[in-house]
This record gives C-alpha cells, structure tokens and sequence, in this order.
C-alpha cells in the first residue's frame, strides 16, 4: 500500500517568521493517514525543520556536486547539516526559467539518493504540447531521462509529480481522469525500466492547482497517491483543508 503524500511548494514566498508562523499554525493539525511535507525557500529551511510538527520539510533545489565554484548554488551536505531530507527537482519553473535539464536533474536526484535524501522529481508537458497530443510522449522521456540510472530500490523510495505546465498557477485544473491517465503513464514507464514491483512502490503525485475542493477527487483515483501543491498551500487555512480531505 502506498501512503498518500502532499506536499506544499511554497516556491519564492515566506520569510522565516511567515514560515515559522505557518508551521506553528498547522501545529496538532495533522494526521497520519497521509505524509505532509512543504518545499521552503532555502533562507527559512533551518527554522523550517525545527518548527515543523507531524511534516517534513523539503528544499526546492540543490547541486550535484558537494562544494565548489557555483555561485549561488545550495549543495547536499548544507542541507543535511541542518536536517533537510527532502529534495523538490525538475520543477517547471527550474526548468523554464534557469534552463534546468533532465540530465541534470537525474545527477542531482543520484546525489540525493547517495546521501540518504529522497527528491520529489517533477515532469510535465507544455500546454503546446498537450494541444498537440504528445503529453504522453513528453512525460515517457523526461521520466526515463531523469530516473537513468537509478537502483530498484531508490525508485522504490522516489515521488515523481506529474505537473502539466498549463495547470500550474493557472486555476486551470487538469480533469481527474487527464490527471489519471498520465500518472497511469508515469508509472508505467516506471514499470518499463524497473519492473513493476519498484513501479508499484513509487508514488506519483498531481500537481498543477489543486485545491481543497478537487483534492479529493485526484486522491479516489487508482494512480494519483498526493499532489504537489503551490497556491494553496500557502495559507494556513486551505492547506488544513486539502489536509483534511485526504482523512480517511
Ligand atoms: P499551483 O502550483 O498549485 O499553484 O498550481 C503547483 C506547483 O507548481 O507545484
């Protein structure tokens, strides 16, 4: 059995103290019949992991390589020196605004796994792209693009988010069953590289505006096992709701 999991990608918002205060907001809030994470902007992840109750705190990037002339660049060893063990890779908005390539993103999730940090990887096609009919064709690539190379037992422990870049901040909500049939894809894919079993365990999340009033009907399908949120988990409010909703 899977267990569902969502997570918050609060992408560039939240000072440590708004971060500090959404956590003690959601304090005794939570339940175990999901796993809860959020994506924190790198300056707010040390208050992050000592203030977050009953959720993990992942980072919204890192680099390959531990130390070194990259200006900018946040590595795994910083992460895990202050308890980071979750790792956003390959979001759209990494890959169309800071040219972020599949290559990349699987040496930076081998990294992950190498240092006992799982990443949540993301892929997802363009709106020209679903338009044209190449959704399914798009997510086969990036998925076998960015899991080469891994072990059975690493894809055993990922989270791929399926994202269709038109849905993401838009309001535009892909339909459960567009939502369905590409995690269907995703996982499937996952099956053809590393056998069912590893494709069986991974999860696969949604992402693209979830809401606390669609949540539900991604989590009662077969493929969807959480989603990856932005808007709305943002506020403390509606991410207690979509919370809420995958009680069991
Ligand atoms: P959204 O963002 O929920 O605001 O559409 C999702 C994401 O980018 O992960």
């Amino acid at each position: 059995m899977r267990k569902p999991i969502i997570v918050g990608n609060w992408k560039m918002n939240k000072t440590i103290a708004e971060a500090t205060a959404f956590f003690a907001g959601v304090e005794g809030e939570l339940h175990e019949d999901a796993e809860f994470g959020v994506g924190a902007p790198f300056t707010a992840l040390k208050d992050a992991v000592g203030a977050a109750k009953g959720l993990f705190v992942a980072a919204q990037n890192v680099h390959f390589e531990d130390s070194g002339a990259y200006t900018g660049e946040v590595s795994l060893p910083m992460l895990l020196e202050i308890g980071v063990k979750w790792v956003i890779l390959g979001h759209s908005e990494r890959r169309q605004y800071f040219n972020e390539s599949d290559e990349a993103i699987n040496k930076k999730a081998k990294k992950c796994f190498a240092s006992g940090v799982t990443p949540i990887i993301c892929c997802g096609e363009t709106l020209e792209q679903f338009e044209a009919g190449l959704t399914e064709s798009v997510v086969r690539r990036q998925v076998a693009a960015c899991l080469d190379g891994f072990s059975v037992d690493d894809v055993k422990k990922l989270v791929i988010a399926y994202e269709p870049i038109w849905a993401i901040g838009t309001g535009k909500n892909a339909t459960k069953e567009i939502a369905q049939t590409t995690c269907a894809i995703v996982r499937d894919e996952v099956a053809v590289h590393f056998g069912k079993e590893a494709a069986e365990a991974c999860r696969v999340q949604y992402g693209g505006s979830v809401k606390p009033d669609n949540i539900a009907e991604y989590m009662a399908e077969p493929d969807i096992d959480g989603a990856l949120i932005g808007g709305a988990s943002l506020k403390v409010d509606s991410f207690l709701a979509i919370v809420n909703a995958v009680k069991k």
